[in-house]
Parts: structure tokens; sequence; C-alpha cells
């Protein structure tokens, strides 16, 4: 059950984005490991600027599952709220334009030479068959493409993904990553490039990763996990959740890959802004597909990785205190 008190400021916070339907929701279990037990850690998050370009800030609760130490949003909107959003708000608030401009299309190609090297040269990847979740413009593949693989993506923003397909001529799909299908075992890479934390449901999403990649297949993460600013300007609503190093690994592993790579100190997507966006609070993982777990062996690594447990509230509150934001104004 939600409270009134919080579906009011939530509903608010619908309102200033001009979404004007009622939208249900409900309390979220985490995602990671189910539990239901949980710490709120920051209850506002970064909405956008008002005219004078001074930050705006509104209620919307952010958990620490005390498991297993997922950060995810408390409450879940459904689905439709999220269609409505990045169907009317999404691109334009992010990009301020429907159409990439040239400095977006060349970083997204020059990020995918960057992987594609630093996938040759450690992991002795040779010409194969890869698939980007949440590919956007898809440009990351286009060295891929050159070098001869297989290369499919697939987005569910129809607009992104009928330009990129054209511009960089790749097989990409307009379709949401829980709804994608291919045939199992099809591809010996996939990489899901800060896309999932936006998914609306990541089990889903890992569980299609498992079934489409070939037997010791390497799955790529990269995801927004080093906060280098203050939380409330790190935290927003199309983050559902916020991955660590250790999130990354124990979701993986429960889905049945074994760690092969993680860093969030190299970039291996290169020291390449995402077409203006600042990318240096990103994490990297990387993990190979053998089996899944059963239960107990998934609740004992859970066990053996919560050695970063409170990892985001120390951060938070470090930064927070280190850079306290001026002229912020709260909504509610
Ligand atoms: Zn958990």
């Amino acid at each position: 059950m939600t409270s009134k008190f919080d579906q009011k400021k939530i509903e608010e916070y619908l309102k200033f984005l001009g979404l004007k339907k009622k939208y249900k929701f409900k309390i979220n279990n985490c995602e990671i490991c189910g539990n239901k037990k949980n710490n709120i850690i920051r209850s506002r998050i970064h909405i956008g600027k008002n005219k004078n370009l001074f930050d705006i800030f509104c209620y919307f609760p952010f958990f620490l599952c005390n498991k297993c130490n997922l950060l995810f949003q408390k409450y879940k909107i459904e689905k439709k709220f999220y269609d409505d959003y990045y169907k009317i708000i999404y691109r334009k608030r992010i990009y301020k334009s429907q159409k990439p401009n040239k400095l977006q299309l060349q970083d997204i190609q020059k990020r995918g030479k960057y992987l594609l090297n630093f996938l040759k040269k450690n992991f002795n990847q040779k010409k194969g068959s890869i698939l980007d979740v949440g590919c956007s413009l898809g440009g990351m593949l286009k060295p891929f493409k050159e070098k001869n693989w297989h290369c499919v993506g697939v987005d569910p923003d129809k607009k992104w993904v009928s330009f990129g397909k054209k511009y960089f001529n790749l097989d990409l799909k307009a379709i949401e990553a829980e709804k994608m299908n291919f045939n199992p075992k099809s591809f010996d890479i996939i990489i899901i490039i800060g896309s999932l934390e936006h998914v609306y449901d990541p089990n889903i999403v890992l569980k299609k990763c498992f079934k489409y990649l070939k037997n010791n297949g390497l799955i790529v993460l990269e995801g927004r996990g080093n906060p280098i600013g203050n939380s409330m300007m790190f935290l927003n609503h199309n983050h559902h959740r916020i991955y660590s190093l250790n999130t990354f690994r124990t979701f993986l592993f429960k889905h049945g890959f074994n760690h092969l790579y993680s860093t969030d100190k190299i970039n291996l997507t290169g020291p390449v802004n995402k077409g203006g966006l600042k990318s240096d609070n990103t994490i990297f993982y990387i993990g190979k597909k053998k089996e899944i777990p059963s239960k107990d062996k998934f609740k004992k690594y859970i066990e053996k990785f919560r050695k970063d447990f409170k990892f985001f509230k120390k951060r938070f509150d470090e930064i927070d205190q280190k850079k306290p934001l001026k002229d912020a104004i709260i909504l509610n």
C-alpha cells in the first residue's frame, strides 16, 4: 500500500512533467533478491530546470535493499506511464531535439570502436555476432560491422531506430528489450550500454540475454554507478535502479553469468562524451554465460558480495556534504 501523502506528492510530479493522466503505482521489492526490507536513503530527485536555469527537485524516494544493496526507486509506476513519458518527453528533455546531431553520430561510433578494440585485445574476440540491447541510434555497432561482425540492435525508440537504420545501414529493430525475440544461442556478445537502469523489467531482459547468447558468450554492461556529484542531481525517475559493481555482479550471477571483468576506473567505451553528455560516472561489467545457479547458491553469493554494503549511502553522504546544492528549488 502506498500512503496518501506519498501518492499526492508523486502525482504532483507527474503533473509537472506534463502528463495529465492518472497512473497507478505500487511499492517495489528488490528486483535482484526479492527482499522486501530496505531503507530510504534519498527522497528527492532532479526533475529539470526552470526558466532561470535553477535546478528543480521533487519527492521521489530511493531505497537501498538491505540484503543485496541494490539502489532502487520506492515506487513502481505502471508501464503506461513510461510509455507515455518516453513517447512524449524523454528525447526532448535529454537532447532538446528530435533528431541526432553530428556530434552524437560521431561519438556513438567512436564509443563502439573503443569497445571493439578492448574486447579484441583483452578477450580475444574475433569476428562473430553481436546484439546491442537499448542500442539507441545503433552506431556503437558500426565499427563491428566494418570488421564483418553480424550486428543486431534493439531499442524502443522508433524515431531513433529508423534514423540509425538508414544512417548506419544496420539491422535495428524498434522493440522493447522485454519483447525482443531471437533464436537461442544466436550471439557471441550482447552489450547493454546504459540501458539496464531504464528497462521496466530487467529480470526478463537478462533471462532473454542468457537464452540468446551462445555458451561461454559474453555480456557487457555499462551503468551509471559511480556518483561524482550531489545525489539529488544523480538520481532521477527514468533510472529505475542504480547498479554498483557488486550489484551488477550478483544480478548477473542470478541469471547465469560468471564474473570476468569489472571496473569503475577505466572507461571501456573511451574518453568520449555521449553527444555532449558527460560519461565519467559509469561502471563496466563483463560476464560469461555459464549456468543458472540454484536458489541456495545465489543466496550464498549475495552474502559474499555484500562487501560494499551501504556503498551509495556512504558516497552520497560524503559528496552531498562536500557539494551542497545552491539555488535549488524544491517542488515538494
Ligand atoms: Zn536485494
